[in-house]
């Protein structure tokens, strides 16, 4: 990996042009240069420089970006931000010394405790029927303010149990290793179930391992050691032979397609070749809705846009293209937590364009992005919002739910 310095001549590279303010999420909602990749870099630059100390305020500013390269892709000069940003948080570890308590905080040892927690938690929530009976009472509880937006932001991570069995495909027999991401894996398990349902009838052999998370968070923090362990524990796994490696999320997806940029391992040039998304399989599925719902997307920013082919081609739905689809949702997994205020204000403004597009479905790929979209319903739930709810789900789940295959 590179560090920062490597990243001199791109730095250099921003015109300070401004381009990238009229496409920031985090700048449209705070109006802080400091929120932008142009603001970042002036800052970079008097670090590399040695004008400015990499403390924890640089590293508060740095963290002001939801990873979404809505910039990247609209700079004239392709400025990859999201690398030369991670660079410099990595640098940040290695300079400055961390209290025991924040070791303890980022550690995954305590992460995964949670997502333990979380899975018994979740089976015990849903068994007892709680979902319904806190969705029947969203309005209420949304106005008891941050704590209730809270309870029903976790409410909207657990769906319903249902029984489908959809049709064979034409698929050759393919051996699959699945890479369920942990969200799914400990808490949204009914991806998993429906992953499984829409490939039951394929030929595809699925192979599950014991997977440890794909190390998103632990990246775009910087943390790079942390990273690094999980992504040598996931590479060992792989050793087998295999003909694809298949994702549920689309973080994931993204992260393991780059572990070749971490190591020189075969395996992780291999990784970067055969890993593919659920979605990827289906598009010569034929899908049938079992009723006529409006349906939207929303597109993650590490997602391509081929899965919303498969929506568009869905009978029966009328599929609806809501404003900014493809923008960022504000969540971002820790981006979510270090700026709650922030994120919660571009999840708002996301969410209301779904209202507006008057649907009953919010179709994505990516568990982080279905928590941001209810992060922002919320919001507008607890504004006494009389227009129609929509309800927003995995793509998967869609699928195996609400539809058949002819
Ligand atoms: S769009 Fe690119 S070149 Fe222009 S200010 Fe932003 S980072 Fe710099
Ligand atoms: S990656 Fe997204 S959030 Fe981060 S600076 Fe670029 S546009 Fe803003």
């Amino acid at each position: 990996m590179k560090n920062l310095k490597d990243y001199e001549e791109d730095i250099y590279k921003c015109s300070r042009c401004g381009l990238c303010q009229s496409v920031c999420p985090v700048f449209k909602a705070t109006l802080n240069e400091c929120a932008v990749s142009r603001g970042k870099f002036n800052i970079l630059n008097g670090i590399i420089k040695k004008e400015l100390n990499l403390n924890k305020t640089v590293k508060k500013y740095l963290d002001l970006c939801t990873g979404c390269n809505a910039c990247k892709e609209f700079c004239p000069s392709k400025i990859d931000v999201k690398k030369i940003f991670i660079a410099a948080k990595a640098e940040y570890y290695k300079k400055n010394k961390i209290s025991v308590l924040e070791k303890i905080i980022n550690s995954y040892t305590l992460f995964k405790i949670g997502l333990q927690f979380g899975r018994i938690f979740f089976s015990i929530y849903r068994f007892i029927g709680l979902p319904r009976i806190l969705k029947y009472f969203e309005k209420v509880i949304c106005k008891t303010g941050i704590l209730g937006k809270r309870i029903l932001l976790l409410n909207s991570l657990a769906h319903g149990r249902y029984k489908n069995k959809l049709a064979k495909s034409k698929h050759k027999t393919q051996k699959a290793v699945y890479f369920e991401g942990c969200f799914n894996k400990y808490i949204n398990k009914e991806t998993e179930e429906a992953v499984k349902t829409i490939l039951s009838g394929s030929n595809i052999e699925l192979i599950k391992k014991n997977f440890e998370c794909c190390g998103v968070s632990y990246l775009n923090d910087g943390n790079i050691d942390a990273f690094n362990k999980l992504l040598n524990k996931n590479l060992e796994m792989l050793k087998d032979d295999f003909d694809f490696v298949l994702t549920d999320c689309a973080s994931c997806n993204d992260v393991l397609k780059n572990y070749k940029l971490f190591t020189n391992k075969e395996t992780a040039k291999k990784l970067a070749e055969k890993t593919i998304m659920v979605s990827d399989l289906l598009k010569d599925f034929n899908f049938t809705a079992n009723k006529k719902y409006k349906v939207a997307v929303h597109k993650p920013c590490h997602d391509t846009y081929d899965f919303i082919d498969i929506v568009k081609n869905i009978n029966g739905i009328e599929y609806i293209e809501a404003k900014d689809f493809d923008k960022c949702c504000g969540f971002s997994g820790k981006f979510a937590l270090q700026n709650q205020e922030i994120s919660r204000k571009i999840s708002k403004q996301k969410a209301q364009s779904y209202l507006d597009a008057k649907v009953d479905f919010i179709l994505t790929t990516c568990p982080a992005c279905q928590l941001g979209l209810n992060q922002g319903i919320t919001e507008i739930l607890a504004e006494n919002t009389k227009e129609k709810i929509p309800e927003v789900m995995n793509l998967f789940l869609f699928l195996a739910k609400y539809c058949k295959t002819v």
